[in-house]
């Protein structure tokens, strides 16, 4: 249901699609504050705000599920009350404790802390159980015989009312009956549903005597084989609610039309201090799939090379390609809550890594396709430590020692021959300055005889321009960052790029269609500065004129490996500046 309406979200207009703007959000109240300072005021809850997230343990979390999870547990620090996590378990086929385990990280790693209130769906079963037996003896519920297809002919349209079922009128003694052989597994799957009795002609189709238990002959992940018949979602979650003391209830929006429902089961059994369901938009970003089946189909077809791709949208995804919990708060922060579904563009999540990163990596230099050069006048054995900033933006950290000597590597494309006029970096009899030492003019070409590829540049040094002691401060129009031949370490560098190439990837109907081919990029001799040969997984650097990296998973003291976390180019912030 909620793909049906991204996709028509898509298919209009996107320049008429509303996007989200960051700066209308941020640090502003929203619709479901304003819901709890009534209740509040009203003293509805005693003053009470418990939420809780509830994933179901089918598959990995991803950005969408980081949007839900910062508002449950904001809300519940902002007004002083709780969240718990609750494992929505009550689909025994699809679910699995590697799924279980990820998601617990996951929430973790974001920073938030459910403390001892960790909950299942399936710790209720036997309650549920018992409120769906109250519900019977009330003359609420009833044992249906037809066949799921019959079930749905019966139900009528949006047009048109549905028909009673031909079992809605059993006595409750047969239903009690019945129902409890449903459990003790008399009964072959889909043979028999228990139903809400409620309304065969209320307009909203979800009131039209709703399935709320079904048989299902299925191993469950927690309950083993006790169980032969599991509660619907629908019925299942209002209760789960109850049971745990939840004040505010905070789905996404297709359950919109299911909140008739929610009430009904809470109201059916007169239970009292009942929570309150709210609905806000789910997340969409450009150029992401976000629903767990296509994830788990770009997986199981290793399209991806696992959940915690660093390509995928998944939180493990996004945390192995180096994103930081604190980026991605900010992001939920800034994109807000509403009522009505938007896209995000995908340059705003981005944006958000670049201005934590900012602040915290430190920087450094690496070559990623290394173009070699040589200083001719400079001393054979010669080398220089230069100093070099580790962050600009943290001057208390002070500087890093980087070794200079006769023989570097220079970026490629930092080279030209025959350069266009606004060139400003190396080309023949041209000058630049390496980035925290020489100014050095190009003046020698070497080309391979046989390819006639250039292998090396030829070029002299001005050793009156030294970074920090330059008297005559000479100043030349490019900087180009190096490191040096003779230290620098080999490194593996993954370059990522969008996973597809439409901003809708369901464009045109596949969305596998879609995929970028051109999404990973592995180069395989980039030469990096010699400190970062102690670097270990998760860390994070800025790597001059390039962007930020993190040190991949895959890498070892032989191999290094980074990915590209962003590249260094904000689209976002130009995007907001051209608003102002
Ligand atoms: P998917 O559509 O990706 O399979 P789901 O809703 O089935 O997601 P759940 O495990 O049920 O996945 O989600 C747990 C919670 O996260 C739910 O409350 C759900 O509403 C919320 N959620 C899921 N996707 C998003 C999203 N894109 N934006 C905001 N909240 C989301
Ligand atoms: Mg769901």
């Amino acid at each position: 249901m909620a793909e049906s309406k991204n996709e028509k979200l898509f298919s209009s207009n996107p320049d008429a699609a509303e996007r989200v703007s960051d700066s209308q959000n941020y640090g502003s109240t929203n619709f479901i504050k304003t819901i709890i300072n009534e209740d509040n005021e009203k003293n509805v809850y005693g003053g009470r705000v418990h939420t809780r997230f509830p994933p179901e343990p089918n598959g990995y979390l991803h950005i969408g599920h980081a949007k839900s999870i910062c508002l449950n547990f904001g809300l519940a620090e902002e007004y002083n009350g709780l969240c718990n996590l609750r494992f929505d378990d009550t689909n025994p086929t699809k679910e699995d404790t590697e799924f279980v385990d990820s998601i617990m990280e996951d929430i973790r790693w974001l920073g938030f802390d459910w403390e001892d209130r960790l909950f299942y769906a399936s710790d209720y079963f036997d309650q549920l159980y018992e409120f769906a037996v109250q519900l019977i003896k009330a003359g609420k519920a009833f044992v249906c015989d037809l066949s799921a297809e019959e079930i749905r002919d019966y139900r009528g349209t949006l047009t048109e009312p549905g028909k009673e079922s031909p079992y809605r009128n059993r006595s409750v003694e047969e239903n009690l009956d019945l129902f409890e052989r449903m459990k003790a597994g008399e009964f072959p799957d889909g043979s028999r549903v228990l139903r809400a009795k409620i309304d065969m002609a209320s307009p909203n189709l979800n009131m039209r005597d709703p399935v709320l238990y079904r048989i299902q002959h299925a191993r469950h992940h927690r309950t083993g084989d006790k169980w032969c018949i599991y509660p619907m979602y629908d019925y299942a979650h209002p209760l789960s609610d109850y049971l745990e003391g939840i004040t505010h209830s905070i789905c996404t929006l297709e359950f919109e039309d299911h909140r008739p429902l929610y009430n009904w089961c809470l109201e059916a059994l007169e239970l009292e201090n009942r929570p309150k369901q709210i609905e806000f938009a789910r997340l969409n970003l450009t150029q992401t799939v976000m629903s767990k089946r296509k994830l788990r189909r770009l997986v199981e077809e290793k399209y991806v090379s696992g959940w915690d791709d660093p390509r995928m949208p998944t939180i493990s995804g996004l945390r192995r390609r180096g994103y930081t919990p604190e980026a991605i708060r900010d992001f939920c922060e800034r994109i807000g809550v509403a009522k009505a579904n938007s896209i995000v563009d995908l340059a705003m999540l981005e944006h958000c890594v670049r201005e934590d990163l900012n602040l915290r990596a430190p920087r450094a230099m690496a070559v990623l396709k290394p173009l070699r050069v040589i200083i001719d006048n400079y001393p054979e054995d010669q080398v220089e430590m230069m100093n070099a900033e580790i962050n600009p933006e943290q001057p208390e950290l002070g500087k890093r020692q980087v070794p200079f000597c006769r023989e570097l590597y220079i970026e490629q494309t930092d080279f030209m021959e025959n350069p266009p006029k606004k060139f400003f970096r190396l080309s023949p009899g041209k000058e630049v300055r390496l980035k925290n030492a020489y100014i050095i003019k190009c003046e020698n070409v070497v080309r391979d005889e046989k390819t006639g590829q250039i292998v090396e540049l030829h070029c002299t040094y001005d050793p009156e321009t030294r970074s920090g002691t330059d008297k005559a401060n000479r100043k030349v129009k490019g900087t180009l960052h190096w490191v040096s031949a003779r230290h620098a370490v080999k490194a593996e560098v993954r370059l990522y790029n969008s996973l597809f190439t439409k901003d809708d990837p369901d464009e045109g109907g596949d969305f596998i269609e879609n995929l970028n081919p051109d999404s990973l990029e592995i180069l395989e001799s980039c030469m990096v500065e010699p400190h970062l040969a102690s670097a270990v997984p998760g860390d994070r650097f800025q790597f001059l004129r390039q962007g930020y990296f993190c040190v991949d998973k895959d890498s070892t003291p032989e191999k290094l490996v980074f990915n590209r976390i962003v590249p260094l180019k904000d689209t976002w912030a130009k995007i907001q500046k051209a608003n102002k």
